[in-house]
Order: structure tokens, then sequence, then C-alpha cells
């Protein structure tokens, strides 16, 4: 008899994937994870391994020095990845799926074989800038502009906020390689339209303006504030038609909810493991604390809400292709869903624990600050309200498929 299908491992590839990032996990990450998120540090030298171990380029095509794996494979390296440390997750989140792979999708054959080597090796360490101080969600509203000069290089001006590998020490050295969105002019309707540009490390004018310190969770991955001062960026850095690039961000966008699910996934997986564990051992009043109606709740609700968003990562995962944009209704709903969910969950997870619950060596409480952050990055849960809502209202509603 053939084994049962497991959406989460649908191939013998994705499963051996997944025992390999375990183990890389419970040898490398697991030891590091509650002294980095105390130090609020990066640990570069253990990002790099990544690239070792084939998995910063985990949906680049092979020529480009990239493994050539699909979504599902995405979901399964954040999973496994948050299990034990969501913030080094989220500066794997921020280099793979942010940079690498909208390069890999987006960019010209000559830019991914010119950056794609490298950052798939974990040489460069690369981000993606969105956000602005003064604009997240209505990205639409973003000031950094860019101009064309006549040699068919243009001038970048303008500063991003909040970006993940922004600054990848403490010296404040900016990412190797940068992705950035820029105003570059308006269409017929007033519309801003929107053009990526690659800028590198050591190009004049671009620098880290300030490192952000003190965040509730995901202190493992380094937050900047990037500083684009009269950058020169050669034609040669422009990713595809000036114009063109809210395809490219929303195309991107959907691998990064369903990663950014995928990482809830993990996060409710060890609070559930944990409380679990936990309930069996402590005893009050005589009894084994999971012998408690209400501690039942909190478990069974945990392992509902685990199955069904495991369920439905996957299934979402298996159904979007890195190559088109399509999923926006089930990569937003996923998203919605899932972090609600897993932040949920870890909080269930210190109310079983009680007091040791709430102190480090305990890990729930440091998944419980990390787990917020999924609530806001890649777009707020309010966000994905609106997108659903909006996509539902359209003729053709998938809710009767
Ligand atoms: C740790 C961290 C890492 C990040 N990494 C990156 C990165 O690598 N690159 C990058 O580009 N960005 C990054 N971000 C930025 C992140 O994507 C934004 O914070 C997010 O998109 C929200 O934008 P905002 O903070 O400007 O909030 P706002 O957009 O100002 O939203 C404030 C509130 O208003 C609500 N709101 C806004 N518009 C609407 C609406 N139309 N309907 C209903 N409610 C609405 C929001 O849901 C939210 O509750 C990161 C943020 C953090 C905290």
């Amino acid at each position: 008899m053939s084994a049962p299908f497991d959406i989460a491992n649908p191939t013998q590839e994705h499963r051996m994937l997944r025992d390999m990032i375990r183990n890389f996990v419970s040898e490398e990450v697991e030891p590091q994870a509650h002294e980095h998120d105390r130090l609020e540090k990066f640990n570069s030298s253990l990002f790099r391994k990544l690239g070792e171990l084939g998995l910063l380029g985990i949906t680049v095509q092979e020529e480009f020095g990239g493994t050539g794996m699909d979504s599902t494979a995405v979901a399964i390296v954040n999973e496994e990845l948050s299990y034990s440390d969501p913030g080094f997750c989220l500066a794997y989140l921020a280099h793979a799926q942010l940079m690498v792979n909208n390069l890999a999708y987006n960019g010209s054959t000559e830019q991914k074989a010119r950056i794609l080597p490298k950052v798939c090796s974990g040489e460069w360490i690369g981000c993606m800038g969105m956000s602005e101080a003064g604009q997240g969600t209505d990205v639409l509203g973003m000031a950094t502009s860019a101009k064309p000069s006549e040699n068919g290089s243009w001038v970048l001006n303008g500063r991003k906020m909040w970006i993940t590998n922004g600054a990848i020490d403490d010296e404040g050295t900016p990412a190797d390689v940068c992705m950035v969105y820029a105003r570059t002019g308006e269409d017929e309707n007033g519309r801003p339209q929107i053009t990526t540009f690659i800028v590198e490390n050591g190009m004049d004018g671009y620098s880290v303006g300030q490192k952000i310190m003190d965040k509730l969770g995901m202190r493992a991955s380094s937050t900047a504030e990037l500083v684009f001062e009269d950058v020169i960026i050669p034609a040669k850095n422009v990713v595809g038609s000036p114009g063109e690039s809210m395809i490219h961000m929303m195309r991107n966008l959907e691998i990064e909810r369903i990663a950014l699910a995928a990482m809830a996934v993990g996060i409710s997986r060890r609070c559930l493991s944990i409380m679990n564990s936990y309930a069996s051992e402590r005893e009050a009043f005589g009894k084994k604390i999971r012998e408690f109606g209400q501690v039942q709740r909190h478990i069974g609700e945990s392992w509902a809400e685990y199955r069904a968003m495991r369920a439905y990562v996957y299934d979402t995962a298996i159904n979007t292709d890195l190559g088109t944009s399509g999923n926006r209704l089930d990569s937003d709903g996923v998203k919605l869903y899932s972090t609600t969910a897993a932040k949920n969950i870890a909080d269930r997870a210190i109310q079983v624990l009680g007091g040791y619950g709430y102190v480090g060596e305990y890990v729930v409480e440091r998944l419980w600050r990390d787990a917020k952050l999924l609530e806001i990055g890649g777009g707020t849960i309010e966000s994905h309200q609106k997108n659903i809502a909006r996509d539902l209202g359209r003729g053709g509603s998938p809710i009767d498929e």
C-alpha cells in the first residue's frame, strides 16, 4: 500500500529537503536562537551557511547558482527555520524571497548571470526596499523617486524604512544589494508608475540612515532605514521596463505572503509541542494539568487551528506558480488566517506554562513576540481583509467553485 498523501511533503524531494533543514536547525540554529534574540544581533555567519545548503537560492534556476525548487519548498524552509528562530528566518525570507526570487523572476538574463550566483552562495546579503516612513500599506504613495539621465542611467533619491537586512552589521554597512522600488512617472490616468532598481553597496549616495533597535520581536534580524542620495543607477541595473514594477511587486508579494504564513506554521507547531509536553508534566491539585478542561481547550483549539493553517498554507503553495501572479486571494487569505492563529497559539502556550511561559528559557514568549510581526509585515491583516473583500466582490467569485 502506498503512503497516504501528505500535503506538506508532496514529493520525496520535499520530504528530503524538510529532513535536511530539520537536522540543520537542531544542530546549528536552535543553540544560538535565544542569545541572538537577547542581544538583538543578526547571525551573518550562520546565514551564509544557508548558501552552502542551497537554501538562499531555493527558487533560482540552476544555471544561475540556485536550487530550482517551487513554492512548496519555500514554505518548507520558512516553516522549519521558524520552528526554532523566526527572527533568523525573517532575515532569510528578506534575502531569498524578497530580493533573490524577485530578481530571478523579473530580472534580465544579464542581471541574473551577474548577481544571482553571489546572492545564492551567500557572498552577498540582499534586501528589498518598498516601505517608507510616510507610507507602508499605501504603496503607491511612495516618495522615493528616480529620474532618467541622457546617458541612459537614472538618479535615485529617497529613504526606505523598516528594511530587513538593510544593515548587515553593527558598523552600519548597508546590504550588498538592494532591490528598490521608486516612482518614475505617472500613467495617463495620473497613477504613479513604479520602477525597480538594483542598488549595490559601494554606489555613491547609498547608506544606512539608522539601525532600528528595541523591536518587540524578530530581534535576530536586522532592520534599518536606507538612504539614497543622488545615487546614479546604470541602465543595466534597471529591472524590466521602466514603470512596470507594480507587476513585479504583486507577483513577489504572493510568495512573500505564503512564506510569512509558513513561518506561522513553524511557530504554531513549536508552541503546540511545548504546551502539550508541559501539560503532561506539570501537576496541580494532584492532577496533570492536561486533565483540566480549560487547559484542554487551549490544546484542542491550538491543534485544530494548526492543522487548518498547515493545510491552507501547503494547498496555496502547491497552487502558486512562481513565474506568474494570480493567487492573490489565497496568498492574502492564508496569511490573514495563519498569522493571527499563530499569535493566539503562542499566547495559549504561555498561558498553559504559567509563570514559566513568561521567561526566555521556555521559548514561547519569544515566539509570541515574533508572531506579532507576521500580522504587520508583508501587508497588515487589515490590508488582507480589504483585498479579499475586493476580490470576492468581483464577478466570477470562487466561493461556489
Ligand atoms: C520588523 C519589520 C521588518 C520589515 N521589513 C520590511 C522589508 O524588508 N522591506 C519593506 O519594504 N518593508 C518592510 N517592513 C515594513 C512593513 O511591510 C510595513 O510596516 C507594513 O506594510 C505596514 O506599513 P506601515 O507600518 O507604514 O503601516 P500603515 O500602512 O501606516 O498602517 C497603519 C495602520 O493603518 C491600517 N491601514 C492602512 N491603510 C488601510 C486601509 N486602506 N484600510 C484599513 N486599514 C488600513 C493598517 O492596517 C495599520 O493597522 C517591515 C516592518 C517591520 C516592522
